[in-house]
């Protein structure tokens, strides 16, 4: 059973993190506005395209990831933080620690992980 402290502490760690995004969300979207100055070489120009895509990539990445944590902290606020999905075993506070917005437990993890293997090698041999 997760205890109280436990709980704040997740809590903290996530709003802390979600936090940490936004900062960072921000700072990107600003180096995305303003028209990019002219730039006589075209190589230039493709290196500042391939950026801005990669900035792109970046950013959606981000959305993704606080799109998770919001998930944790909805969890933890409705209790189901730290209960795997799968087998509603409880997940050990060590691994939570370790990947906070994890919905599965070890066990659980392993198995998926083997089954996407093993169809990432199905679809290769097609
Ligand atoms: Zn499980």
């Amino acid at each position: 059973m997760m205890t109280e402290v436990d709980r704040v502490y997740f809590q903290d760690l996530l709003r802390g993190q979600l936090h940490f995004l936004r900062g960072e969300a921000a700072g990107t979207a600003a180096g995305m506005n303003g028209e990019p100055a002219e730039f006589p070489d075209p190589t230039d120009r493709a290196a500042l395209e391939s950026d801005r895509s990669f900035d792109l990539r970046i950013r959606d990445r981000e959305r993704k990831l606080m799109w998770t944590i919001h998930e944790a902290l909805d969890r933890i606020h409705d209790g189901t933080f730290g209960v795997c999905e799968d087998c509603e075993a409880r997940i050990g506070v060590e691994r939570l620690r370790a990947r906070p917005m994890t919905t599965l437990c070890l066990d659980c993890q392993s198995e998926r992980e083997a089954e996407q293997r093993r169809c990432e090698r199905a679809t290769r041999h097609r």
